[in-house]
């Protein structure tokens, strides 16, 4: 699966490889509204997913939010190479001295990855490749993978500027780690800049997710075309929380990719008992269950109407079930604080370290939408119940 380039910015920003500061819009307005909160000079780049953009009219400097508005206007709805513009990303625009080339190439045949490096960037690499082949330098990464020294290495080879080498080679060590966390089968930048105050940014970004690792990643569902638009998406991420939106009733709440998969698997299986209710979400709140994780976690999917029911499954580790129940408690005083409506029935399950402090608390503090079920097959069974109703 290709990603847009907003797409592949937000993952290289989790790993962070240097970026300037961007947002999406798929209006002429937001875009106006998008520039106004940048400030300065913006660029407006089409998001379609094919590449010279540039060329066809879909990258254009803007001086501020009335002229991002007009190329927003122009850029939407323009057909690139067979692809519509929906969305245009508005980014800070930047003073470019050079551009670079770098990507990470899976050889299928020889099951290894490439480094493909060149001082030359900005242009199709194939086109480099053929006019100047020596100035594309190809690099097979071995098996300790591609730390600092391999990176610099590369710069060298390919003939980036000593002032580059430096930042450039920690990006590329950035994006090594996106290559492999994410099982990309290709993360290209090109253009690598280097502005004129001296700084590496990557300017453009494509990736492409191997599918037959998507099992792995289910966040990676949000890439999708047709769901990787949703708005609650976007404020989950924005707020750190990996959550994936799905068309069943009961809100999922876990910490731990695996942990929050068995619970999918769960409440699907005693949802068929209670008229086919199926999960609503994947929400993993990961090792923090503090009260606002929690209270983020939980505004997210309260706020969900298809949500009828949520269960909340969480194996004490590093951050005890005690924490995790004070966490669920403040959230639910923290969310009817603000007015929210969390009516919707909680159910509880904790396992692990300090569980049964952490019962003791929920019960104690009897808020009355929690109900405290400590096996997670009851539990799933208590809430598809519940969603049924
Ligand atoms: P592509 O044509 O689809 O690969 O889109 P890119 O994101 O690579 O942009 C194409 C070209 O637009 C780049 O190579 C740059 O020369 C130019 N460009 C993009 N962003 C900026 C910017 O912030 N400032 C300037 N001056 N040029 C930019
Ligand atoms: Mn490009």
């Amino acid at each position: 699966m290709d990603l847009h380039e907003y797409e592949a910015k937000r993952i290289f920003g989790e790993y962070g490889v240097a970026l300037v500061r961007g947002e999406i819009a798929d209006t002429p307005g937001r875009a106006a509204e998008a520039a106004g909160r940048l400030g300065g000079k913006v660029v407006v780049k089409a998001q379609v997913k094919t590449g010279g953009r540039g060329k066809a009219g879909g990258v254009k400097v803007a001086e501020g939010p009335e002229g991002a508005r007009a190329e927003a206007e122009r850029i939407l709805g323009m057909d690139i190479k067979g692809h519509t513009v929906h969305r245009v990303l508005v980014e800070e625009a930047s003073d470019i001295a050079e551009e670079y080339y770098f990507s990470f190439l899976l050889d299928r045949a020889g099951r290894e990855f490439l480094s493909i490096c060149s001082a030359r960037g900005g242009m199709e690499i194939e086109e480099v490749a053929e006019t100047d082949p020596a100035a594309v330098v190809r690099t097979p990464v071995g098996s300790a993978g591609v730390d600092r020294d391999a990176a610099l290495g590369v710069c060298r080879a390919a003939g980036l500027p000593e002032q580059a080498r430096e930042q450039a080679a920690a990006v590329i060590t950035a994006l090594w780690e996106v290559a492999v966390g994410e099982d990309a089968t290709l993360v290209e930048v090109n253009p690598l800049i280097l502005t004129k105050d001296g700084r590496v940014v990557a300017l453009d970004g494509k990736v492409t997710l191997d599918d037959n690792a998507a099992f792995r990643h289910p966040g990676h569902a949000r890439f999708a075309d047709g769901t990787g638009s949703d708005d609650r998406e976007l404020r989950a991420r924005a707020k750190g929380l990996n959550y994936v939106k799905l068309d069943g009733e009961v809100g999922i709440i876990g910490n731990g990719a695996g942990l929050v998969m068995s619970t999918l698997d769960v409440v699907a299986y005693a949802g068929q008992e209670h008229g086919g209710v199926k999960p609503a979400n994947f929400l993993d709140i990961g090792g923090g269950a503090s009260a606002e994780v929690m209270a983020n976690g939980l505004e997210i999917i309260l706020g969900d109407p298809a949500v009828k029911s949520v269960f909340v499954n969480v194996f004490g580790g590093i951050t005890a079930c005690d924490a995790v129940a004070n966490g669920i408690v403040q959230a639910l005083e923290l969310l009817e604080g603000r007015g929210d409506d969390v009516g919707k029935p909680l159910v509880v399950r904790l396992d692990g370290n300090n569980a049964e402090l952490g019962r003791r608390i929920l019960d104690e503090r009897a808020h009355p939408a929690v109900r405290r079920v400590d096996t997670m097959d009851g539990a799933a069974a208590q809430a598809a119940q519940l969603a049924a109703k």
